[in-house]
């Protein structure tokens, strides 16, 4: 019998493995235009713990007592649509389970770019283009800036810190602990600053005294302030996540958001999703990149479906070291 977890209750805080429920589901009958998958890869992301909030976001809510959903790579093994046979392997959004019946057109097949299938969850997939357009398009990074990263181990972070360094930038980059340093140093980071060591706008006035062009934001609070201390007239800010904050309700206080007058700061947050449209483009200039390993990627693996909640878990607990994926 499938199996999908399901949101049993709404966290206040950190969530808790009491928040996951997993339970039996019936599929839905096979219909023309439709696909039986077996998951092999589920994706765990950031941006999730928001849907467990029931409050009116970019994307909806999930519901109590509902499955859940998220990216996943699942392999076919029925097909009532044209294009699709069994033994093709897809990227589709009924994650969080290990077997679905979906549409078809809610599924797309996997590039040949010869490379593992769960690199279409991590660096030749969200993560990846959110790095790739976020840092090149949202902020126009280009040779010659000093770009700053924050949580720069993680999925989005070590593809930013090597594509600013495939373009010709100067990267300071920021993690959590020795071991992530270590890693972000071997991606080629010029400095890389352990936040959970001292204070983080101490360390970048430090390692940027001339100040940064630009910051690629994936914790906001602390991360986001120090980066204001640090910018140069005309920074541009490309503000794609505030994990810092994404459990605790209190908001966070600026101590230097006057600079974004002084210094004429640009920040412009974005979404993934309106970059969808240009996947192809992505592909197009990532994956030579990739093949040849100007472009790396790590992953962090849990196996099995029950231990889902605890990968998406270890997000916040600063677990993963590149892309945190469950093995199915
Ligand atoms: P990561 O692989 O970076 O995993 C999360 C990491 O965040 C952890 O490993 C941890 O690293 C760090 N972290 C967790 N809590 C804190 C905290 N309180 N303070 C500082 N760092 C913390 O996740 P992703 O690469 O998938 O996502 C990175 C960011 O990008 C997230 O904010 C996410 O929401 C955002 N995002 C936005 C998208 C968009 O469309 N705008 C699309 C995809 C992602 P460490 O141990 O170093 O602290």
């Amino acid at each position: 019998m499938p199996r999908a977890w399901h949101l049993k209750s709404r966290p206040k805080g950190l969530p808790t493995a009491e928040n996951f429920e997993l339970k039996e589901v019936t599929l839905p009958p096979l219909e023309d235009g439709m696909i039986r998958l077996r998951n092999r890869w589920l994706s765990v992301d950031p941006y999730m713990r928001g849907r467990m909030n029931d409050v009116k976001s970019y994307v909806p809510p999930f519901q109590l007592g509902e499955p859940m959903e998220g990216g996943a790579i699942g392999e076919v093994v029925e097909s009532k649509a044209d294009g699709f046979a069994p033994g093709d392997l897809v990227q589709h959004m009924a994650g969080w389970r290990d077997e679905a019946a979906i549409a078809a057109r809610g599924a797309n097949k996997l590039p040949s770019l010869g490379v593992e299938p769960q690199r279409f969850l991590g660096v030749l997939g969200v993560p990846g283009a959110t790095a790739w357009f976020g840092l090149l398009d949202v902020a126009s990074a280009k040779a010659g800036d000093v770009i700053f990263v924050s949580a720069a181990a993680g999925a989005v972070g070590s593809a930013v810190v090597q594509i600013a360094k495939a373009k010709g930038m100067t990267v300071i980059a920021s993690a959590g602990g020795s071991e992530k340093c270590d890693y972000v140093r071997s991606l080629g980071a010029d400095q890389v600053i352990d936040y959970k060591a001292r204070p983080i706008h101490k360390s970048l006035a430090e390692a940027a005294p001339e100040g940064i062009n630009v910051y690629f934001d994936n914790v906001g609070g602390d991360h986001l302030d120090a980066a204001l201390a640090s910018a140069r007239n005309h920074a541009r800010f490309a503000i794609c996540g505030m994990i810092a904050g994404y459990n605790d309700p209190k908001p966070p206080s600026f101590r230097f958001a006057m600079r974004i007058i002084a210094a004429r700061v640009r920040l412009q947050g974005f979404l993934i999703t309106d970059y969808l449209g240009r996947m192809g483009e992505f592909f197009q200039q990532m994956a030579p990149l990739v093949a040849g390993e100007a472009v790396t990627s790590r992953e962090t693996i849990v196996e099995g479906l029950e231990a889902m909640p605890d990968g998406f878990l270890g997000l916040f607990k600063g677990e993963n070291i590149g892309k945190m994926l469950v093995k199915l």
